[in-house]
């Protein structure tokens, strides 16, 4: 049986996407049948497809989304919601991300995995020592101004190879020391402490993205976004807050 999927052009009830899942898991448990596949063990993951946490609306909601999808994480009791086809058909037509990320580029930060999300909940921008260079300012004033993010969060994280190259001064070939002169100042008054200079680099980072940012700075002082910072710790996936 086709089914049409929502978009944000066309307002749907919550109810209506719950149903949109509904119908979507009775295909994929018929569908079982013929394939032979356990019907349990389909209907299950057909279920968790099903949820749907509601609109996030001021920016103290989104950093308690966060920090629950965090929490979740951590517990390894993850939901994955809006992880399936039925929400990438929704937010193909549009999104409205309820948070935006500078975080880093280390392929051990997956963002939207270790704050248990799915397609179109976050924005995020990724660079290596999560530095808030101009492109990444641009990137993220489109998320919040145009897109609505509620929260803006520079997340650093324990073991950060671009804060511990700039303590070290190391010579690197190619462009990689130009991230050098972002994380210079922290890492400076952190005194080459990696653990200082992370959480430094984080507040830092913040901070320009404020002084940078006119954009950025009337959507704080209007109340309609907060900066947060964290630093996720890799062995343990939790995500400290980091006063910014
Ligand atoms: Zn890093």
């Amino acid at each position: 049986m086709p089914f049409v999927l929502p978009t944000l052009d066309a307002p749907t009830s919550r109810r209506d996407l719950l149903r949109t899942a509904a119908t979507t898991a009775a295909a994929v448990a018929g569908a079982a049948t013929v394939l032979g596949a356990p019907r349990s063990l389909l209907a299950a993951e057909a279920g968790a497809e099903a949820r749907y946490f509601p609109e996030v609306q001021t920016p103290d909601e989104a950093i308690q989304r966060l920090m629950e999808g965090n929490k979740r994480f951590v517990a390894g009791n993850i939901q994955a919601p809006n992880r399936n086809m039925a929400r990438l058909r929704e937010v193909a037509g549009g999104q409205r991300p309820f948070a935006a990320f500078l975080g880093c580029a280390d392929s051990r930060v997956p963002v939207e995995i270790v704050f248990d999300q799915g397609f179109g909940d976050i924005f995020v921008t990724r660079i290596a020592g999560n530095v808030a260079d101009p492109a990444i300012i641009g990137s993220l004033e489109f998320g919040t101004l145009v897109l609505g993010a509620k929260v803006l969060c520079v997340l650093g994280h324990t073991k950060c190879g671009a804060v511990d190259a700039t303590i070290k001064g190391q010579e690197v070939p190619g462009q990689i020391s130009t991230l050098y002169q972002h994380i210079r100042r922290a890492a400076k008054e952190a005194k080459g402490d990696l653990n200082a200079a992370i959480r430094r680099n984080v507040q830092v980072q913040a901070e320009i993205l404020e002084e940078a940012s006119p954009v950025l700075a009337k959507l704080m002082r209007e109340g309609k976004l907060k900066v947060v910072g964290g630093v996720y710790d890799l062995d343990s996936g939790v995500v400290t807050m980091v006063d910014v």
